[in-house]
């Protein structure tokens, strides 16, 4: 026998016991290493960390708790700093994890203070939104030892006011970014707030004090009547959109109030020079167009009266007729054409017009129309003379499109009635019938060109759907506004608003 064999490992009872004897070791470490930390945290930072009043966690190289006061655990609901120790620091923690470990990678790859806000789940999965400042620690070899944290919880009022800051910089953003002119107005029209694109457009400098639109305006040589036009839509209190020159460029100036006007306005400019020229281009080619058309359009009327003229069988008038009729109501369209064209590009010959006379006299020219329709044409003016200025072709033919439709839309034995009044320093035109009415889902179309209404009232109505585009364009051309109210079946009122001229 050989005494000096190696001890064998006789049972299993004895690989039990060293088992046991090796994790009563490995415990002792663990425990030996958490007293270490504590310890040093307790005895080195107890006045400022343990107590300090923000919540403090402090993380290993590998990412392990080895540290967090009593605030962080109190703000996360979690009873002892044993239930987290040495163990890695949860996942579910935060609430957007992709944004957390980025926020790591930073304060790991910077070697400096790093801060963000990010939202946390806290014991219960209640979220809370914190600013994290992060620092890596070094070994005393300069080796990266883990990182600190300093999260300071967001009061309501804090999260609100970030948001309201964040949203400000959004909006600052969006006008500073914005390729259009912004002006925001206060309820007594100073400019409050103009985007660089308003500054450039208006010659502003930035910082100015609260300058009138009036002057702002006058800065860019806008005309008197325009500014004046402007301030009446303003004075108004509804959104509003017009026509504006500012150098050699056009404009659309649309208004809106701001909380019903009672925050003031915001103006905005949408430059529309190029589409200006090809609307000029679309003119002159339907005038090139309707000039061309119209000669042997009126040698083809005029061929057929003279063939009309001559004796003819029933069916040859019949065809005769048809064909007179066609070509004058393609001469109407055309002669519609040219007049909307003439009207939209503004050449205005000005007259000094007396109101009174000049809607007597409009008037008068329809009597025998209304009565061989057995229509009531009446007319109330002011005991006062009220005078205009403006184009007297152009507003007579606005005018007579409103009353030729209040009679071609109203049914026999119906009444029409024109009023004139004063309104502020604007004479107003009422047109009111008692006729047909106009649906309401139609009205925001009714001054485009070419919309006809379409009911079994007015389907076998002749028209073009362009008068009511043309008397638009003409009293917009004279600075005015047109509008009607109407309700369906029981007629409509159009109301014209005309500037009094200055005395
Ligand atoms: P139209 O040549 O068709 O009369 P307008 O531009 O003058 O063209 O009018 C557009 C449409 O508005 C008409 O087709 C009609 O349906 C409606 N309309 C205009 N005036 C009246 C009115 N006084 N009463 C009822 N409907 C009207």
């Amino acid at each position: 026998m050989d005494d000096k064999a190696p001890p064998q490992v006789s049972s299993q009872s004895e690989v039990e016991k060293t088992q046991r004897e090796l994790e009563a070791l490995r415990a002792a470490h663990t425990r030996t290493l958490l007293e270490k930390n504590l310890l040093q945290h307790a005895v080195s930072d107890l006045d400022d960390q343990h107590n300090a009043p923000d919540a403090i966690l402090s993380l290993d190289a590998e990412g392990r708790v080895v540290y967090a006061n009593s605030y962080f655990l109190e703000m996360m609901g979690i009873p002892s700093l044993l239930e987290m120790i040495n163990l890695p620091l949860p996942a579910a923690m935060w609430a957007d994890q992709v944004e957390a470990a980025r926020f790591f990678q930073d304060v790991q790859t910077s070697g400096a203070v790093r801060e963000r806000e990010l939202s946390l789940f806290d014991h219960s999965r209640q979220p809370i939104r914190v600013t994290c400042s992060g620092i890596t620690t070094k070994t005393a070899d300069g080796q990266f030892a883990g990182i600190e944290l300093v999260l300071r919880e967001m009061s309501k009022a804090h999260i609100f006011q970030r948001e309201l800051l964040q949203r400000n910089a959004l909006l600052e953003a969006i006008l500073a970014s914005a390729p259009h002119a912004i002006l925001v107005l206060s309820p007594s029209n100073n400019l409050l707030r103009a985007n660089p694109a308003a500054l450039r457009l208006f010659k502003l400098e930035p910082g100015l004090e609260h300058p009138s639109i009036e002057s702002v305006m006058r800065n860019v040589q806008v005309s008197a009547d325009l500014i004046d036009s402007i301030q009446q839509m303003l004075q108004r209190g509804e959104t509003f959109r017009c026509d504006i020159h500012i150098g050699p460029s056009a404009f659309i100036l649309q208004g809106a109030p701001l909380q019903d006007n009672q925050a003031g306005w915001v103006l905005m400019l949408n430059d529309i020079s190029s589409l200006k020229e090809l609307d000029a281009l679309k003119t002159r080619m339907l005038r090139m167009a309707s000039h061309d058309l119209k000669n042997p359009l009126s040698i083809i009327v005029s061929y057929t009266q003279m063939l009309l003229g001559l004796p003819n069988s029933e069916e040859q008038r019949t065809y005769l007729n048809a064909i007179l009729q066609c070509t004058t109501r393609m001469f109407g369209i055309i002669t519609d054409l040219l007049d909307l064209e003439r009207a939209k590009a503004g050449q205005l010959i000005l007259k000094s017009i007396e109101l009174k006379s000049f809607l007597q006299e409009i008037v008068a020219e329809y009597e025998t129309q209304t009565a061989d329709k057995e229509q009531t044409l009446s007319i109330e003016l002011l005991p006062d003379e009220l005078t205009i200025d403006g184009d007297v072709e152009q507003l007579r033919e606005a005018l007579r499109n409103l009353l030729d439709n209040a009679i071609k839309y109203t049914a026999p034995g119906g009444t029409i009635q024109v009023t004139l009044r004063q309104e502020g320093n604007h004479a107003r035109i009422e047109v009111a019938d008692n006729g047909c009415g106009i649906p309401s889902g139609a009205l925001e179309k009714l001054f485009q060109p070419f919309f006809r209404v379409r009911t079994s009232e007015t389907i076998n109505i002749p028209g073009t759907g362009l008068g009511l585009s043309l008397a638009k364009s003409i009293i917009d051309a004279h600075n005015g506004r047109i509008w009607v109210q109407s309700q369906e079946g029981q007629g409509s009122c159009f109301f014209v608003d005309l500037p009094i001229a200055r005395s």
